[in-house]
């Protein structure tokens, strides 16, 4: 099969907008049907680690990205009271010009990707989802929500942790795992100071962090252990959260000591997507959550989503037959996203079943290796997609 002349993208978030830019970039035709009538994201942060900005210079939104958030070039490791124990300076993966880590909201992040879609002249139809569709040797027929039939060369689904393309695609693939954490998360203003990425490690276990978020803004974060994937009640969450914050002094106690209910908590039950390979079936392929949903402890969720969306639009537009095409893509992309996905789970479980001696001890190995395990983390992200 020649290069793919239409793309239909199932989803509207970081994954499919960024396969709209990309393509369109290429000057290959392709829609994104997104089921929300309206365009909405959770009023938080995202952060941005250098691979995601190279990859966000490569879709031309990098500036734009950059002017709407915050920059930090170190990440810092604290105690429970908010005592320095080590410093060390995140890699600059985009390049000697570019910071190390970026963060903005997410709602900028949105209006960024939707306006370049629009200007890489991709379309997007809210309100609109797939009916159905036929595959075939010359591609994918599909019927629309809005009455409309459609012939595409390639179907993707970049609809997110609960893909309901996957489950029609691999009706037998394992469910989206809960990973009994959860993950809270509060915007505030933020301290002048507070211009770096933050851990404070909790004498009750768990870890906090902060990141800067614009000149006037930055978010704490706090993944806690919560079996049974218990219903936090939205209207509780700020004071769910203090509670989960007892025993934090310094900063992170003044900022659990200023919890009310106008705080704008967000809670989010952490789940994984382990989908075996191949994610392709015919002429129909997921990418980002759908594929590979992981655990946030290394800030690459949207990171991966926005790197398959590049490799794949580099391949769409070569002249490869289909199956070879997204053989490739499975190669450049499997071991990436899984490592991710392993990387963080480990992350996570390291926290596991804290005494007030396995704190001490976890708190002392990360002192320790605090800048060798981020060097190492990195090295692998800088590598070439
Ligand atoms: C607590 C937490 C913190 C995180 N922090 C970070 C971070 O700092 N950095 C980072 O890189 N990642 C982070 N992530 C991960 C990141 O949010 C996701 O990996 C990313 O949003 C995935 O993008 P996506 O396009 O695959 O899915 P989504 O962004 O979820 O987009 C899916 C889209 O598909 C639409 N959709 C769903 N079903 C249909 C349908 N049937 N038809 C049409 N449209 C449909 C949805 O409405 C949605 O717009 C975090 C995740 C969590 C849970």
């Amino acid at each position: 099969m020649a290069a793919i002349k239409k793309v239909l993208i199932v989803g509207g978030g970081v994954g499919g907008l960024t396969l709209g830019i990309a393509l369109g970039r290429r000057g290959i035709a392709c829609e994104i049907l997104e089921i929300k009538k309206q365009h909405s994201v959770l009023g938080v942060g995202i952060i941005q680690p250098g691979n995601v900005l190279r990859a966000l210079r490569t879709l031309g939104v990098l500036e734009e990205c950059l002017a709407a958030g915050h920059q930090a070039n170190e990440r810092r490791f604290h105690d429970n009271d908010g005592n320095l124990l080590v410093a060390s300076l995140a890699g600059r993966i985009a390049g000697p010009d570019v910071p190390a880590i970026s963060s903005l909201p997410r709602v900028a992040l949105h209006r960024i990707l939707l306006d370049a879609t629009q200007r890489a002249g991709a379309k997007v139809s809210m309100g609109t989802t797939l009916a159905g569709f036929t595959d075939t040797a010359n591609g994918v027929e599909a019927r629309l929500s809005d009455g409309r039939e459609m012939h595409c060369d390639l179907l993707v689904a970049a609809d997110g942790i609960r893909s309901p393309l996957r489950q029609q695609l691999f009706p037998d693939a394992p469910d989206t795992r809960y990973s009994g954490y959860g993950c809270w998360r509060v915007t505030l203003p933020r301290p002048e100071d507070i211009n770096f990425s933050g851990i404070y490690q909790g004498a009750n276990g768990t870890k906090a962090g902060l990141i800067p978020l614009t000149q006037k803004t930055m978010y704490l974060y706090l993944v806690t252990t919560e079996p049974g994937n218990p219903w936090m009640d939205p209207a509780q969450q700020h004071a769910l959260l203090r509670e989960r914050l007892a025993g934090y002094g310094g900063i992170i106690g003044d900022i659990r000591d200023g919890l009310n209910p106008q705080s704008e908590v967000y809670y989010a039950a952490l789940e994984e997507v382990v989908q075996p390979a191949p994610w392709y079936r015919g002429n129909a392929i997921l990418i980002g959550d759908a594929a590979h949903a992981s655990l946030p402890h290394m800030a690459q969720g949207a990171a991966m989503a926005i790197e398959d969306a590049l490799v794949l639009a580099e391949l769409a537009a070569q002249d490869l037959p289909g199956t070879e095409r997204l053989s490739r893509f499975m190669a450049r992309r499997f071991e990436r996203c899984m490592s991710v996905q392993n990387t963080s789970h480990a992350m996570a479980d390291s926290e596991l079943d804290y005494t007030p001696e396995k704190v001490l001890q976890h708190q002392a190995f990360l002192s320790a290796q605090f800048p060798a395990i981020w060097e190492k983390n990195e090295k692998r992200l800088a590598e070439a997609i």
